[in-house]
């Protein structure tokens, strides 16, 4: 039987053990001494379980109490000066950079955080400088494969690579010099040496990074790192592990240097079939074939699978290859045995990381059998997709006949900007830089109160609705005393932007236990996208309605987009993702056009998240994702007359390279988050000819503390040396969901009163 290949479990534990450990050593509830046994037995609960489930190659060092950026960063002894001079202790250094220290003198701000690669998974950015004293610190590899050996465990310690650990990290200095190269693989040449003496076997290096845009310096930056590593192996095996994409530019590269074995991700890694059929695998070498999915939940395809497993054998030894996952588990939930009260039906289509290692070795042994066809695996795994394809909700005559006779005009708003500006200029008599703000207002204990009130049952819908409906008129109070121009309703009725979309929409499934870290102790419980999307009933359209009849000023109506709903779900797989975003965007666009109807005039749609899923290669950006993900989020506001201004929000990213996207979207006016940046996403506004509306976020929400009102002129000064004043508004960065609501007023109205400053000095 073939061999199996795991790189990664979902260290969080089944139950998110490891969040509730570490955030006790954080709260002081829990000793540092606790915290390491903690972990200790969620480690040796995971090795024991994929050796139970017949795993050959059972990874180790794939644990953190935080993050893997972050382990890297501190084995190469890359800690930035403020923090190695701060006086701290490994320990609460180690945190001290994943989420900054404060206490006595000592004031430290985080390392940056960002997303890695297309996942929602972010990673510690490790901070490089010119003379960063690069070194082997601490044990953490030995000791956790030693650890396993204790238990009777084999296991293949993995570590991000070199390379990508550089391309990812911050540097300080002059980038990438000699010297840092030299000395960062001086120390993963010494980790190969120190595991040979442990007698370790095999070892993998993950270098996800190659999966993007190459250069020459990059490929040249590899093959030297690699040049003076690889000869240090002695009797260790080593796999270079890629995922997340295919290796377009370095196939023939990787093949070059002494590696043992090439991972490859065959989920989306689109041309690494036609690589290795193409270009062929050097004798004696083996593969690691990710077929799979370590980011999809549905239960694995089995004959596609064995036809790519098939396809590689046509050009290599069958025994080289090895079955694995496309990446790490850590991008699934834990296993859907917890999710008792989900219906069999659902659930018997879903594989989270546990269930896909029992994949693994079914497939191996598949894979061995000259004809699996009537083996009761393979004959099970054919007749649930079947099942699937045959059930009602999976498959709505009506929203695909909505989505195939879609035309080009429904893509457009009837008017053109001017004609539409000009009309809802005339409507809402709003001064010049208006103010305004991104949707949600603090949640508040009161809230917070009512939710988990009407989940319980301990109140009645009717009690929750007037509840949500004090809420509201208190928010519409406290706006119109602050001075806001254009108000919200806060957004009291949803716990999340895109839990609460899901909930109301047909086709979403929601999961008990589906968490998937995010970052650090943070998870995430992405809904699942199972049949066709489309909403039964007006989500939004009463308390909106309600909101406005408060107040004379203009409430706008607060959606999330197509593409962030899309984004931030586990898609079905059997519809390409273009299609599924057209049938949310035409559950929103229903929702649009009730709002309009109910006599809103400003409707706002949100698409936080409209990079997330962007392809690693800027080739496969239009045709992949952007063409599709800019129609969706046309369609889903272009019903409205020309007078109903529509709004966006963006924000979590970097907007430069997709300005003429961001254009096409001709949404009226474009709120978007700039402070963090210092408005730099003006300037690539300006230079791409931007000519709509626009709202730099004037300050970041995303610490307690409030800008002053001469800080804020200063923000719109600057603003209105960049844009023509009459196209600009003036509004904070993000939500306020996650702030106090005294500090919020106290904001607020500095930034108001900035504004109003500003005003006065535009009519003379
Ligand atoms: N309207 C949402 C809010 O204000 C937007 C959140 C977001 O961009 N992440 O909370
Ligand atoms: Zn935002």
């Amino acid at each position: 039987m073939n061999l199996t290949s795991s790189i990664g479990y979902p260290r969080i534990g089944e139950k998110r053990e490891l969040k509730r450990a570490v955030e006790g050593f954080f709260e002081g509830k829990t000793d540092f001494d606790r915290l390491t046994l903690e972990a200790a037995a969620l480690r040796k609960r995971h090795w024991l379980l994929q050796k139970d489930r017949g795993i050959s190659f059972i990874p180790s060092n794939d644990f953190s109490l935080y993050d893997g950026m972050l382990d890297t960063a501190f084995m190469l002894n890359a800690i930035p000066k403020r923090f190695a001079g701060a006086g701290l202790d490994d320990i609460e250094t180690y945190f001290a950079m994943a989420k900054g220290y404060q206490k006595g003198k000592v004031d430290l701000r985080a390392l940056e955080m960002k997303k890695w690669f297309n996942t929602n998974y972010h990673y510690i950015v490790p901070e490089l400088e010119d003379d960063t004293d690069f070194s082997l610190r601490g044990d953490k590899v030995f000791a956790e494969y030693a650890e396993a050996l204790s238990e009777g465990i084999t296991t293949r310690p993995g570590l991000i690579g070199p390379f990508t650990f550089l391309r990812l990290a911050r540097h300080r200095g002059s980038g990438v010099t000699p010297r840092t190269r030299d000395a960062v693989a001086a120390v993963y040449g010494e980790v190969l040496r120190r595991l040979n003496t442990l007698r370790c076997e095999s070892v993998r290096f993950d270098e996800p990074f190659l999966a993007t845009d190459l250069d020459g310096m990059d490929l040249s930056l590899f093959a030297s790192l690699y040049e003076s590593i690889l000869p240090e192996k002695g009797g260790i095996r080593v796999l270079l592990q890629t995922y997340f994409g295919d290796l377009r530019d370095s196939y023939d590269v990787v093949w070059r240097m002494d590696f043992d074995s090439l991972g490859l991700d065959f989920v989306e890694g689109r041309r690494n079939l036609e690589l290795v059929r193409t270009h062929g695998v050097p004798a004696g070498k083996t593969l690691v074939a990710g077929v799979v999915s370590g980011r999809s939940v549905w239960r694995n395809d089995f004959d596609a699978s064995l036809s790519i497993l098939k396809g590689l054998a046509d050009t290599m030894p069958a025994e080289g290859i090895v079955i694995g996952t496309s990446c790490s588990l850590l991008h699934v939930p834990y296993t859907t045995r917890h999710e008792a009260s989900m219906p069999e039906k659902y659930r018997s289509h879903l594989a989270f990381a546990e269930e896909k290692l029992g994949e693994l070795t079914t497939l191996a042994r598949l894979f061995g059998l000259s004809d699996p066809s009537s083996d009761p695996a393979l004959v099970e795994n054919r007749a649930l997709r079947e099942k699937k394809k045959n059930l009602a909700e999976f498959n709505s005559p009506e929203v695909r006949a909505r989505v195939a006779a879609l035309k080009e005009e429904d893509f457009s708003r009837g008017a053109e900007f001017a004609e539409r500006i000009a009309l809802q200029r005339g409507r809402f008599d709003l001064p010049p830089l208006p103010t305004t703000t991104i949707g949600s207002f603090p949640q508040t204990a009161e809230v917070r109160s009512l939710r988990s009130g009407l989940k319980k049952g301990s109140i009645t819908p009717e009690e929750y609705g007037e509840g949500i409906r004090k809420m509201i008129r208190e928010t519409i109070a406290l706006q119109e005393e602050i001075g806001i121009d254009v108000l919200v309703h806060g957004e009291y009725e949803r716990n999340d932007m895109v839990e609460y979309f899901g909930e109301n929409l047909s086709g979403f499934l929601f999961t008990e236990n589906g968490w998937v870290q995010s970052y650090g102790t943070r998870g995430v419980k992405p809904p699942i996208i199972f049949g066709d999307v489309s909403r039964p009933a007006p989500i939004t359209v009463p308390w909106i309605a309600y909101a406005q009849s408060l107040t004379k000023k203009p409430v706008k109506g607060m959606l999330t987009g197509p593409v962030t709903i899309l984004n931030w779900s586990f898609p079905r797989q059997d519809l390409p993702l273009g299609e599924i975003a057209f049938q949310i965007a035409l559950a929103v666009r229903d929702e649009v056009a009730d709002l309009e109807k109910a006599g809103i005039g400003i409707i706002q749609v949100d698409e936080a998240a409209l990079r997330e899923k962007l392809p690693l290669r800027k080739a496969d950006w239009n045709a992949e994702y952007l063409d599709w993900a800019i129609k969706a989020f046309r369609l889903a506001v272009s019903p409205v007359r020309g007078e109903t201004q529509i709004q966006t929000h963006m924000c979590y990213s970097e907007f430069s390279d997709i300005m003429d996207e961001i254009k096409l979207m001709d949404a009226d006016v474009l709120l978007i988050e700039a402070a963090r940046s210092d408005f730099s996403v003006l300037d690539s506004l300006r230079e791409h000819n931007y000519d709509k509306d626009v709202g730099p976020g004037v300050y970041d929400i995303h610490s307690p503390r409030v800008p002053g009102e001469g800080e804020i002129e200063g923000m719109i000064e600057i603003m209105k040396g960049k844009f023509d004043p009459a196209s600009l508004w003036v509004n904070p960065d993000c939500g306020l969901k996650t702030r106090g609501l005294e500090e919020t007023v106290a904001s607020l109205k500095n930034m108001v009163s900035a504004a109003k400053k500003v005003r006065g000095r535009l009519s003379k």
